[in-house]
């Protein structure tokens, strides 16, 4: 059940630029699942409404009838956020709807991801209106996720949340997670698909470079998902063109950067419950003068790490101020340890933010391993 009436009832005429003083964010749920509609207290399902095609239904009937679409993606957002969000937004400016696709930080567009861009949709988070009509939150399982922007969430007409992480709350009206969808963008295909959209290159692009990070090049993918990339491929995707300039390519500075960042790699065997824990620290004077894209991609190398389970990468985003990256290969829940620690994401790919010295960051982590691996 939604928690705007009007949202359920199919008759309704629901335009959410009319001026009819009725704001919709008014029956946002609070974060303890309390919805809050006309004074009535739900305590109903926060993730949507339990009916994956009757959200999707209901998000294509907001959309449809939507003038003004703003369509963000999580902070440091990756293909299958902007992917997601550039798919589905250049279908709706087609369609005639004000589009804006935007994300609360960095300032910068990641370079990898500039070429999916190909109406100019892409906005500064300073050009996101204070109130949105309709607010679409892609790939973006909790609120914070949105940075900067997240008070838009509040202060929007309508919020639209489509997402595959197993922890999002729902924090949307209308909310399409589907935490068996490898991918925020195999649910966005699924919206383009109830709302009869054919598919072409450019769109097809976008949904494929959320795909085939997500599933890392396919191998996290069912035999359903292969089939879909079929379907991407056959629409135009150049396969090689998407994925090189997203996974396989770095400027020569990465290789240096590399060489100082391995070599102070760390295999702590017995860490993990057991199961071998490696761990690698990635400072901003490391980093210097390369792009977020080669600092992201060191977990991808630490990880292949045979003697460990878990595998986890510091970034400095500033002076004693981390992004952390997890990664497991398959027996531990590394989103249950990232909660732990305040953040979230995917059993075998999570990740949190963290403060102080790097070595209190590990020992947290280490302990946080620990509880995890007692569990189970
Ligand atoms: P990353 O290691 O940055 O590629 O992130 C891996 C996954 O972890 C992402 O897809 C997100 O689902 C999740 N994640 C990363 N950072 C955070 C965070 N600070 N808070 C919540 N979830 C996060
Ligand atoms: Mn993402
Ligand atoms: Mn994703």
């Amino acid at each position: 059940m939604h928690n705007d009436p009007s949202l359920n009832d199919p008759t309704a005429s629901h335009d959410p630029s009319a001026s009819d003083g009725v704001r919709v964010s008014d029956g946002l749920r609070t974060s303890d699942g309390v919805s809050t509609t006309g004074g009535v207290s739900t305590t109903d399902g926060l993730r949507g409404s339990g009916d994956l095609s009757a959200d999707l239904a209901e998000a294509a009937r907001v959309l449809s009838t939507a003038t003004d679409v703003t369509l963000l993606a999580h902070v440091n957002p990756d293909a299958d956020a902007l992917g997601s969000a550039l798919a589905l937004g250049l279908v709706l400016h087609r369609r005639g709807a004000v589009v804006r696709v935007s994300f609360g930080a960095p300032a910068e567009v990641p370079e990898t991801l500039r070429d999916l861009d190909v109406a100019g949709l892409l906005v500064p988070a300073s050009a996101v209106p204070a109130a949105p009509p309709v607010l679409v939150a892609l790939d973006t399982g909790s609120v914070g996720r949105l940075g900067p922007l997240a008070d838009r969430v509040s202060t929007a007409g309508v919020v639209v949340v489509l997402d595959h992480h197993v922890s999002n709350p729902g924090f949307g009206h209308v909310n399409v997670v589907d935490d068996r969808a490898e991918a925020t963008a195999l649910v966005v295909l699924r919206l383009l698909d109830v709302l009869g959209v054919e598919l072409d290159e450019p769109v097809a692009r976008c949904v494929y470079a959320g795909l085939v990070t997500d599933t890392r090049s396919f191998r996290h993918a069912s035999a359903t998902t292969h089939e879909v990339a079929a379907r991407l491929l056959a629409a135009g995707v150049d396969a090689e063109a998407v994925a090189r300039p997203l996974m396989d390519s770095h400027p020569f500075g990465y290789l240096g950067m590399l060489a100082k960042v391995l070599s102070r790699a760390c295999l702590e065997r017995d860490a993990a419950g057991g199961l071998g824990f490696v761990h690698a620290v990635v400072t901003l004077e490391d980093a210097a003068g390369l792009r977020p894209e080669e600092v992201e991609s060191v977990v991808d190398l630490v990880r292949t790490t045979a003697e460990a389970e878990v595998a986890a990468v510091l970034k400095e985003l500033r002076p004693s101020s981390w992004s952390v990256s997890l990664r497991a290969v398959s027996a531990v829940d590394v989103r249950e340890v990232a909660q732990l620690l305040g953040g979230g994401g995917h059993r075998l790919a999570a990740g949190y933010t963290a403060h102080g010295p790097a070595d209190e960051v590990l020992e947290s982590l280490r302990a946080a391993l620990e509880t995890v691996t007692a569990r189970s």
